[in-house]
């Protein structure tokens, strides 16, 4: 048994190295926002682009990523994104065309293209339908070099107009393309339907497409009073969408209506949280002796829609600020509080009742009072817990008043304050310093 598994180790642990590392490729920050596990990861991968056009898939991508930006909510959203590219080379450039399709455009060149990935026209029949055919390599590429990722399109290096949608949505160079990506978004980040009539085998209850056309009940009854939204019937009867021609879902150059564009942006904010920092931190009890700073860092939509209550004990202390000083003489001794910033979008884009319960972000610290001063009690050494009124030796934050003789011997020492009161002194033996935070 042992040689056979030794054998087996030898033929397969080598192949199995190898397959991993062939997907090794550079990955390089297009736009990094903030932290991958706080943000909304984008990745862009190249499809028939040559080792040696990798700065024009750079500057492709910068182009896509501008007009995904210039489309709401992301343009509100632009902070909540990070952009990374996945530099794939292929053998050669462009993507296949058979010229099999029905609808052939003129001028087109046929071609079969050895690229990564497998982009190619004419899927289905259909011309302009780009499709990506190698799904394994997309897969294997992007676990081993972006595992954390939201959202993927792969760009393919043609400057004939043309895209898809599914998994991963894939939209070539034309200066069109970049709707039909953002289109195909649609449906694999929000699980959108199409608003035009794509057939029976596409039609399911979606965010913008029903079989329940009650004014009082429709998935999107909260925006019917917002023209253009309204209830219209597809071509088939049964099946309601919120627009008529007034939505990307159902038309490029269009943006998206007010309904997939609240979809979009509780997507959003279902992945990231409107706080990105926390201080200090608040995983253990604190106690104070000295006023103290609390704030949070946050991840502001432009405009800022973000609204932020601090209470303290639930009771309201101060609004939309990003710090709060709270001053320990103001609260009580031996009593535990609890200090709280909470903070909700409170963005246009959503009108869902469970907005609020779904996406609103509390932080609480736990607060107690510490011994406010320090008072020596006798003559003795500063390092001598038993010298203190409070029974513990000052740190950096304890107000310190020395009213006898005190020894600084042992090691350096520090507080906040000192305040010398009648006989009170300190001797310093070399070269030990005392430390003054204030
Ligand atoms: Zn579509
Ligand atoms: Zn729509």
């Amino acid at each position: 048994m042992k040689t056979i598994a030794l054998v087996w180790l030898i033929v397969q642990l080598p192949a199995y190295l190898l397959a991993q590392s062939d997907f090794v490729f550079p990955v390089d920050t297009l736009v990094k926002t903030g932290p991958i596990s706080n943000r909304i990861n984008i990745c862009l991968l190249p499809d028939g682009y040559q080792a040696s056009e990798m700065t024009k898939f750079r500057s492709d991508a910068q182009l896509f990523v501008n007009s995904l930006q210039s489309s709401a909510p992301f343009t509100q959203y632009k902070a909540y994104l990070n952009v990374f590219l996945i530099r794939v080379p292929s053998n050669q450039s462009g993507a296949s065309h058979a010229g099999t399709a029905s609808d052939e455009p003129f001028g087109q060149p046929i071609e079969t293209i050895d690229n990564y990935f497998g982009s190619q026209f004419d899927t289905y029949g259909i011309h302009r339908l780009v499709t990506v055919n190698n799904y394994t390599r997309v897969t294997n590429v992007l676990a081993t070099n972006l595992p954390d990722y939201d959202m993927v399109v792969v760009l393919v290096n043609s400057p004939y107009y043309g895209g898809s949608g599914g998994g991963i949505s894939v939209a070539t160079t034309h200066p069109s393309s970049g709707e039909i990506a953002i289109h195909e978004i649609g449906h694999s980040f929000v699980s959108l339907a199409d608003e035009y009539w794509a057939g029976p085998q596409y039609a399911s209850e979606r965010l913008n497409m029903t079989q329940n056309p009650n004014p009082a009940s429709i998935r999107w009854k909260d925006w019917l009073n917002a023209p253009p939204i309204g209830i219209f019937q597809h071509p088939v009867a049964g099946w309601y969408k919120p627009t008529s021609y007034n939505c990307k879902m159902e038309a490029l150059g269009l943006p998206f209506c007010a309904v997939c564009r609240e979809g979009f942006t509780n997507r959003i904010l279902d992945l990231v949280h409107p706080v990105d920092e926390v201080l200090p931190h608040n995983d253990a009890p604190l106690t104070l002796t000295i006023p103290t700073k609390f704030s949070i860092k946050t991840v502001r939509p432009d405009p800022n829609t973000l609204h932020i209550d601090w209470l303290l004990n639930g009771q309201l202390i101060d609004q939309q600020n990003e710090m709060v000083t709270l001053d320990p003489a103001a609260l009580q001794a031996g009593q535990t509080y609890q200090l709280s910033a909470r903070i909700l979008d409170t963005t246009a884009f959503i009108r869902s009742t469970d907005h609020a319960n779904l996406h609103r972000q509390t932080v609480n610290w736990t607060i107690q009072r510490g011994c406010l001063v320090n008072i020596s009690q006798r003559a003795g050494d500063w390092h001598d817990p038993t010298l203190w009124s409070c029974g513990s030796v000052p740190t950096s934050t304890s107000q310190v008043i020395i009213a006898h003789k005190v020894r600084i011997s042992i090691a350096d020492a520090s507080a906040y304050q000192v305040r010398f009161e009648g006989d009170g002194h300190i001797n310093y033996v070399e070269p030990r310093r005392l430390w003054l935070a204030n």
